[in-house]
């Protein structure tokens, strides 16, 4: 059985669509989503339908959140903040509600996803470093949980101490715990402008990362269309 694990998508449809391709191709049956469908880009209603249609195991991220509920927004940056005021008014009620009702933490097979950190998770706090990581495996039961919200790809294996580092495919070893960000498939910040996600195989016990092209240009264009910063149409080009 092969998962698809797909990180901040943030309304990138040609992305998803790469994406999926890719997926399909690689003989992936099954999707989990570890967050923040939506903001950003400007196609939130479609990638919404898209994920709902594969049924894709989904954790709220924090863009969700705040795009699902009327709250302030204080605390984002103003581009975020900008994208999520004109994504509320983008959705239905039905989208909204959808947004709403997803959980923070979410059991899938062996496997565990949540958008930002098993640690308080509704703080959204970014995983980087050792100590962030550590926080979180110590609410981690199964063996593999998988991240989002830092769009940066980045393995923690827990063994008797912490190892962190950069990864393109791992082997999942009995008795050892594993923190796995996926990457960002619609905002990729890791200075690489490829669409991003991870393939995990239970069979296989492999975790494999994606690097996928897609019509970023078409992407850039609906931003600016659409009358979001233009700096959220830049900066998928810079990879940042
Ligand atoms: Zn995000």
């Amino acid at each position: 059985m092969k998962y698809a694990i797909l990180g901040d998508i943030h309304s990138n449809l040609e992305a998803l669509r790469a994406v999926l391709d890719d997926a399909g191709r690689q003989g992936v049956t099954h999707y989990a989503s570890t967050g923040d469908l939506v903001g950003y880009n400007a196609d939130p209603k479609a990638c919404l339908q898209m994920v709902r249609s594969l049924d894709c195991k989904v954790v709220q991220g924090n863009h969700d959140y705040y795009a699902g509920y009327n709250e302030s927004v204080e605390l984002f940056t103003p581009l975020a903040r900008k994208s999520i005021y004109w994504t509320r008014k983008q959705l239905s009620p039905f989208d909204r509600k959808y947004l709403r009702q997803l959980p923070l933490i979410l059991d899938v097979e062996s496997f565990t996803i949540v958008h930002s950190s098993l640690s308080n998770p509704q703080r959204w706090s970014y995983i980087f470093r050792k100590r962030a990581a550590d926080a979180s495996f110590r609410n981690q039961f199964n063996p593999v949980c998988f991240f989002g919200h830092t769009h940066v790809p980045l393995a923690f294996v827990k063994d008797k101490t912490i190892e962190k580092g950069l990864y393109e495919t791992l082997h999942i070893r009995p008795g050892r715990q594993y923190l796995i960000n996926v990457g960002s498939v619609g905002q990729p910040r890791d200075r690489n402008p490829k669409s991003i996600y991870a393939i995990y195989d239970l069979d296989e016990q492999t975790i494999t990362l994606r690097r996928v092209e897609y019509e970023m240009k078409e992407t850039q264009r609906k931003i600016r269309s659409a009358g979001l910063p233009f700096r959220n149409a830049l900066r998928l080009a810079s990879g940042r």
